[in-house]
């Protein structure tokens, strides 16, 4: 069966629908657009509704990449916090804080507060080993 979903991402006021096919398994699922909703002025200039899904879907993931990298391997910044079902999960301290945007080029910059400057040390390198992540992030 086919299904959609509307997907507004937090990187950009783009507004697309994707649609896969619920036979397929998870791992080989396509998810393919089926319609753009809204497209921002980033994302307007792009050739067709696939190029603009993959690049809107590539910053959004860029950004999460990131961030789960960061609380992954920078224990000084993150603590542990409960969810209201009692589960556990580590996430940044509330006094440290991940701002994030991005510039014309659609570079991630990412103003990093709360962080020492050896934290900013292992995420540079943990940028520089990550493809996805090289070249595209600017942390400040
Ligand atoms: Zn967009």
């Amino acid at each position: 069966m086919i299904k959609k979903t509307v997907w507004s991402p937090d990187t950009c006021d783009c507004k697309i629908e994707y649609e896969w096919n619920t036979d397929d398994s998870a791992s080989s699922r396509k998810h393919t657009v089926s319609k753009i909703l809204n497209v921002c002025e980033a994302h307007k200039d792009l050739a067709d509704n696939a190029t603009k899904f993959l690049s809107v879907l590539e910053e959004n993931q860029r950004k999460n990449i990131l961030y789960g990298k960061i609380v992954e391997n920078i224990d000084s910044v993150t603590e542990e916090k409960t969810k209201s079902d009692g589960t556990t999960y580590r996430d940044l301290k509330t006094n440290c804080k991940f701002n994030w945007s991005f510039d014309k080029d659609r570079k991630l910059i990412v103003d990093l507060v709360g962080f020492t400057t050896t934290d900013k040390d292992t995420i540079e390198t943990l940028i520089q080993n990550d493809n996805k992540l090289n070249g595209k992030v600017v942390i400040n």
